[in-house]
């Protein structure tokens, strides 16, 4: 039988432990239930680089009405924060002059507050990569993305960050849930890395020729990249890296 999808996006799966959901279907409810209507609701779609949010632009634009938000305090140093945005920027044009997106997508860039990032992080800093820094550092940005979207009065609200096979899509969606709850706009459930979304965001990363960084972004993953000896040290073993978890994790994700 058919799982049922409720009015504020989440799906029958809603209440089963996170290990156990498949964020990919309960997405597919919520479109297929807005097409069957007929609606093309309003999406904050928060987006921490341009690479990951190609493959989520050309797959949501078709259902939604976006607005990308920029907020990012993590990423260190200033100047590639400015690199990441003005890509974010340019990568939205381009896709725009090549048909690329269903509708124009809008863009609203969030303060660079970095102070913020590292307020929220302290005694965390020397965490493994995907340990509780990275959960702070999910829900800050979150948080300020469901705000945007509750003043926005927005229809949903979501973030690009579970395209990465290095992001913790459970704990993206347990957060943005809680979020949903507490600022009443609708988290719109998700894991884009499934249905070979994290292969597609490669693809269109060098068709647009976007610029791909080897870190996470904050100073932690930064120090932690280049501190590494051997190939996952250069720009190039770090992407094989990346290539070889993705391939893992979409192994085990498959449906
Ligand atoms: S490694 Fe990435 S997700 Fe984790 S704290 Fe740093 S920037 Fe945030």
């Amino acid at each position: 039988m058919e799982r049922e999808t409720t009015k504020n996006g989440r799906g029958a799966d809603a209440g089963r432990p996170a290990q156990k959901r498949n964020y990919q279907r309960e997405l597919d409810k919520v479109i297929e239930g807005l097409e069957r209507e007929g609606k093309k609701p309003r999406l904050l779609l928060h987006s921490c680089c341009a690479p990951c949010s190609s493959y989520v632009l050309e797959y949501l634009s078709r259902y939604f009405t976006i607005t990308l938000f920029y907020f990012n305090p993590n990423i260190y140093p200033p100047q590639e924060y400015q690199e990441r945005i003005g890509e974010q920027e340019r990568l939205i044009r381009e896709m725009e002059c090549a048909g690329a997106l269903g509708i124009p997508v809008e863009f609203q860039g969030g303060e660079y507050e970095p102070e913020e990032f590292y307020r929220a992080v302290r005694g965390h800093e020397g965490d493994r990569e995907g340990g509780e820094r990275c959960f702070i550092c999910y829900e800050l940005r979150l948080r300020r993305a469901a705000r945007a979207a509750a003043e926005g009065k927005f229809d949903y609200f979501t973030t690009t960050l579970s395209i990465s096979p290095l992001k913790n899509a459970g704990k993206l969606n347990e957060i943005g849930e809680r979020l949903a709850a507490e600022y009443g706009v609708p988290y719109l459930m998700s894991d884009f890395k499934k249905k070979n979304g994290y292969k597609r965001s490669t693809e269109l990363s060098a068709r647009y020729g976007l610029y791909r960084q080897d870190y996470c972004g904050c100073v932690f993953s930064r120090e932690a990249r280049r501190g590494k000896d051997g190939d996952a040290g250069t720009e190039g073993g770090a992407a094989e890296a990346c290539e070889k978890a993705c391939e893992k994790v979409d192994r085990e994700v498959a449906d």
